[in-house]
């Protein structure tokens, strides 16, 4: 279990990141800065969600040194070709308010046009040998669509970020990743997508009411957030959870203090249904889930 991890451009990742999808911006400040007084050294945002500003006015505000906090960000679909992701860094930057990104990944491949996701990922090539971010990666990405880009492109991305919780284990993605080094990131670490409100039906099944979580946090005087981020960290995965509840946020930060048995790994390792909660990554295309990101 490694409650950091060193990236292959040599940065150093803390593990445990704390995630803004669904924040809204004038909760994002508060919330981030709660993160910080908690203990999060990760900030996990995306020029997609609308709050990459309030992040950055967070860590302002926190006093804490910049380079104290790793600050992640991606950039969405609509900004990728060379030139525009060039462009996406200095709108992020912009908003951030920050001469540099810790990490910057690609949010989802777009396999209807992988030509602009290598241009794209070409452009955090660049941003890479300029210093203005210390590593790049990507999201989304399956096994295909990292060898594509590994085909095409020189330098080995430092995370991919994916769908991952008890539900939606994604093994032979954790595999790719794994076989070149890149750190797996999981989103929805505590499967937040089987159970946001206001998506899907009344048959979702939450991953925080599981019999066997629930079994195997109460032995540890632990919750089922808590045992899942465990689970994370013990396989050696990064999680960023979310939450705009300051007990919540404490909580899912509280994890350094117990070890699950490999005997629990294996049985919420079996909890796999296989299916994602997310969108098929090949449904995501310019036509269907274009937006534009505003400038700085
Ligand atoms: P999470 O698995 O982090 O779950 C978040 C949900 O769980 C929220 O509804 C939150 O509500 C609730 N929650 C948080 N902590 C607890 C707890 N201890 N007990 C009970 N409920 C809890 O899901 P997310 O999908 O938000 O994923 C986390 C992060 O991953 C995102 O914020 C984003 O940074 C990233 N992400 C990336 C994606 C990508 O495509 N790359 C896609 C989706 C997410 P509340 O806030 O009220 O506590």
């Amino acid at each position: 279990m490694t409650s950091t991890f060193i990236l292959n451009s040599g940065v150093v990742l803390p593990a445990v990141g704390y995630g803004v999808f669904q924040t809204p911006p004038e909760q994002t400040a508060t919330a981030v800065q709660t993160a910080l007084q908690v203990g999060y050294r990760h900030i996990d945002t995306a020029a997609g969600y609308g709050n990459e500003r309030e992040v950055g006015e967070a860590i302002r505000r926190s006093g804490i040194p910049r380079e104290e906090i790793f600050v992640e960000t991606k950039v969405w679909i609509t900004d990728y070709g060379y030139a525009a992701t060039l462009h996406a860094f200095d709108k992020s930057a912009g908003k951030l308010g920050m001469d540099y990104i810790d990490l910057l990944i690609l949010h989802q491949p777009l396999p209807s046009r992988f030509d602009l996701t290598v241009s794209a990922y070409r452009a955090l090539e660049k941003l890479l040998a300029d210093g203005r971010v210390r590593a790049i990666g990507v999201s989304n990405f399956m096994g295909d669509d990292l060898e594509r880009l590994l085909a095409e492109t020189s330098i080995v991305p430092a995370v991919n970020q994916v769908e991952v919780h008890p539900y939606f284990r994604q093994s032979r993605v954790l595999e790719a990743d794994a076989k070149h080094g890149i750190v797996s990131q999981a989103w929805s670490p505590i499967g937040g997508i089987t159970f946001y409100p206001g998506w899907g039906g009344e048959d979702r099944r939450s991953t925080l009411d599981d019999p066997t979580l629930r079994t195997i946090a109460e032995a540890h005087g632990k919750t089922p957030a808590q045992v899942m981020l465990r689970w994370h960290l013990q396989q050696g995965r990064s999680a960023i959870p979310k939450s705009v509840n300051p007990r919540r946020i404490a909580e899912n930060f509280n994890i350094f203090d117990f070890q699950l048995t490999y005997t629990e790994l294996t049985a919420i390792d079996a909890l796999d249904t296989g299916v994602r909660g997310g969108p098929e990554p090949t449904s995501i295309t310019l036509d269907t889930h274009s937006f534009d990101i505003p400038e700085a």
